[in-house]
């Protein structure tokens, strides 16, 4: 039995045009140890047959055996298995990797050596025995032709494959290089078959062992030269069916050496990922609202351990049986009028709600400054870029919020005395006050609020009559708006400024000169309200002022904040007075405190027959409304997010397409090898997921910069664990998405018209 038999072989090319005949009727036997020198004319098939041997062409007619193994029933899969076994081939024009290394070009075909460093030392063995030792880091394409011959050689003798086929492998070359690259083939080839083409036969006269001569297709003559020594044992048991784990391993070794030897591909698609990687990171923050609770369902702001209580008949809960539902069912504490914690004041510049509390909520643990004592002093967790230096001078509210600055909340005026800020600006803003500090701001927000518009208040009103030149006054009406600037204790004052004439005139009441203050009684709410204008009692329905005003208090000049125009200021004390005269029997809700839900959720079995109906705060409304309008934003958000991911993977695609097409060459060299396609794919595809390594770090270094820079915190939505999982996840979908359809391309032709077509290009 022949090692290697050609049993009538034809080979046909069929183009659009015509049809050429390669090879035809070619019968042939060839063992191991024989050195063949085929010549012939150009184009009279010399290449087909070498072609059609390793398989990289397929015949139409006959039959080919290896080891007397039929092969026209092989298909792509058995003829790489095939190559990968029995071939080695070495071209005319130097099927090198241009850039790999010498080294790594070797080491190629090393590659079903586990050991990276016994792979190492194999291939400085293979590279010492055809003398390039001394250019085992020069890229391929710096090369000499003889070099890369060399390079090659070694890689076919790494490969350790029985048959050799050189494709006229010194037509580059000058004649004492070919001479060398002959004498070397001949000298580590003994034990194999080697097939050389060639077009000047002294050049291989000396030891070929056989000559064959093709003409048009044909085989003109067969000669045997001299004797050789046969090599007899198999070679078609020696090779396992390569696992998955073999695979794997070997396309990340070949990807890393991709990786590393194509600087400018690497450092290409890096850039392309890394602007994926920003790309993503502004998307998702942008998402980001998809991936935060949504509390629109939220009837009362939760706080743990609160219970929400009212009376089943709806009538108002006073404090004495507040005081006696608290020892009852073991509360900590109780809040009679709880309306401020249900409230939230939007406040523009910082874009989120406030939420109130004090002491018995959860510390936020202050960072600066200690927590309130005073009534006017409040501590804050807002979001770092709230301490910005620089903002609009047109409104209080824009001002940076530092330790110190004074910040209007709910009409209101207070010091900031201790503040966190934190990175998390989806975190909402806390406010924390002295629990009579929350007793004011939770009046003062419900004086604002419509629901007591309704009612009527009484106040006293203490002008300063003298005072009224060094006002502007030019308003001829005055809306109500709280403003505590000051607040003197255990002082019952409404102070006001106006035209004091046209107020008397409202009010109706009788007007007192006493000394320098003149008192009236006025009943505000009884004078008219404009439901369009800020949701309370204006004293004159047809006029809205809206500038500031100095008025001298006590002789001290103050200024109103610009918005409201004439404001009314009260003191906290007639304040709480006003107020506890109200809502001692307008209001119902009332709130007890627990340690924590667990205790509250007990003390609801508690007050279960009572007269008193109570529910946690966590409660929330079914509302079909509300999970619609969710579930849309959802999906809103995640067709957002995903047709971003898409046009990423479009984008990082198309771009680094023609880059990536340029290495078709090199891979058609690494399967003519016989480096199995699933093999080269994974390379490919590690090749492109090493790159997610700097886009990770782009990503690090972008949120490590929004970390630090406030003034970008309140632009980028934080993201949570969470959001980087996303973009973790979508990088990946990037990476692999795009390798997808490289590889897709990369393999669409055959081999043979790869290297044809482009070579090492
Ligand atoms: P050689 O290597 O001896 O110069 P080839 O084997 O390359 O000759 O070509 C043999 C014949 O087959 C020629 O007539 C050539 O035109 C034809 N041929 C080779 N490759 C192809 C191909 N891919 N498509 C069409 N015809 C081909
Ligand atoms: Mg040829």
């Amino acid at each position: 039995m022949a090692f290697l038999k050609l049993a009538n072989i034809g080979k046909i090319y069929v183009s659009e045009s015509n049809i050429s005949v390669g090879i035809r009727g070619v019968n042939l036997e060839f063992e191991r140890g024989e050195f063949v020198a085929v010549t012939g004319e150009s184009g009279s098939g010399k290449s087909t047959l070498l072609n059609v041997i390793s398989g990289m062409d397929t015949y139409e007619e006959g039959e080919l055996y290896i080891e007397g193994e039929p092969t026209s029933h092989y298909i792509q899969a058995d003829w790489e298995e095939f190559r990968q076994k029995y071939v080695s081939f070495i071209f005319q024009d130097y099927n090198i990797v241009d850039s790999f290394t010498v080294l790594e070009n070797v080491e190629l075909a090393l590659m079903h050596i586990e050991n990276p460093k016994e792979r190492r030392n194999r291939a400085l063995e293979l590279l010492r025995r055809v003398g390039l030792e001394k250019y085992l880091k020069q890229r391929g394409s710096k090369l000499s032709g003889g070099q890369k011959q060399r390079t090659v050689i070694a890689r076919a003798l790494a490969k350790d494959s029985p048959i050799i086929l050189a494709d006229e492998p010194t037509g580059n070359l000058d004649s004492v290089s070919s001479r060398e690259i002959m004498e070397l083939l001949h000298e580590v080839s003994r034990d194999k078959l080697v097939l050389v083409v060639t077009h000047d036969f002294g050049e291989v006269e000396p030891f070929a062992t056989r000559h064959i001569r093709i003409y048009d297709g044909g085989v003109e003559y067969d000669r045997i030269l001299r004797k050789y020594e046969p090599v007899s044992d198999g070679v078609r048991e020696k090779t396992e069916k390569p696992g998955l784990k073999k695979t794997l391993r070997q396309g990340m070794t070949l990807g890393s050496t991709r990786f590393r030897s194509m600087p400018k591909l690497t450092a290409f698609l890096c850039i392309l990922m890394i602007l994926a990687g920003v790309g993503l990171f502004v998307i998702t923050s942008f998402c980001g609202e998809l991936f935060l609770e949504n509390e629109t369902n939220d009837i009362f702001q939760h706080i743990n351990g609160r219970l929400v209580v009212v009376r089943r008949d709806g009538s108002p809960i006073t404090e004495a049986e507040c005081e006696a539902l608290a020892q009852q069912t073991g509360a900590e504490n109780y809040m009679r009028f709880d309306y401020v914690l249900d409230t939230a004041e939007y406040r523009g510049s910082l874009n989120r709600y406030v939420s109130w509390q004090y002491g018995y909520q959860q510390d936020f643990g202050l960072r600066e400054g200690r927590w309130p004592v005073a009534d006017d002093e409040v501590a804050l967790r807002v979001p770092v870029s709230a301490r910005r230096e620089s903002r609009g001078e047109y409104d209080d509210s824009d001002l940076p919020i530092l330790l110190g600055s004074t910040i209007e909340l709910g009409g209101l005026r207070y010091t900031v005395c201790g503040i966190t800020y934190t990175a998390d600006n989806t975190l909402p803003l806390l406010a924390r006050f002295t629990e009579s500090g929350m007793k004011l701001l939770g009046y003062s927000l419900y004086l604002k609020s419509t629901e007591i518009s309704s009612a009527i208040l009484r106040a006293d009103l203490v002008g300063k009559g003298e005072d009224s030149e060094s006002r502007v006054l030019d308003s001829k009406s005055m809306e109500l708006n709280l403003y505590n600037f000051d607040i003197v204790p255990g002082e019952k004052k409404i102070l006001y400024w106006s035209e004091l004439d046209e107020l008397q005139a409202f009010s109706g009441k009788e007007k007192e000169a006493d000394g320098a203050t003149i008192n009236y009684t006025l009943d505000l709410f009884g004078l008219g309200r404009r439901p369009d204008y800020y949701g309370y009692g204006a004293v004159r329905p047809d006029f809205s002022a809206s500038r500031s005003v100095s008025v001298r208090l006590d002789g001290v000049e103050r200024k109103t904040v610009d918005r409201y125009g004439p404001s009314f200021a009260l003191s906290s004390a007639l304040l709480e007075e006003i107020m506890e005269d109200f809502i001692k029997d307008s209001y119902s809700q009332s709130s007890l405190f627990f340690k924590n839900d667990e205790q509250a959720r007990a003390a609801v079995s508690k007050l279960d027959r009572s007269v008193y109906f109570a529910v946690l705060s966590n409660a929330k409304q079914a509302s079909l409304d509300g999970a619609m309008s969710r579930l849309f934003s959802v999906i809103g958000n995640m067709v957002l997010w995903l047709g971003s991911v898409a046009f990423l993977i479009l984008f990082v695609s198309l771009s680094s397409s023609k880059a990536m097409m340029a290495t078709r060459g090199d891979l058609a060299i690494m399967r003519s090898m016989g480096i199995r396609v699933p093999v080269i794919r994974f390379a490919v595809y590690m090749q492109m997921l090493f790159t997610l390594i700097p886009a990770a770090i782009a990503v690090a270094v972008l949120a490590l910069v929004l970390f630090l820079t406030p003034g970008l915190n309140a632009a980028f939505m934080f993201l949570h664990p969470m959001g980087y999982v996303l973009i973790g996840l979508g990088l990946l979908l990037v990476a692999l998405a795009v390798s997808k359809r490289h590889v897709r391309k990369l393999f669409r032709d055959s081999v043979k018209k790869t290297i044809k077509a482009g070579g090492n290009a």
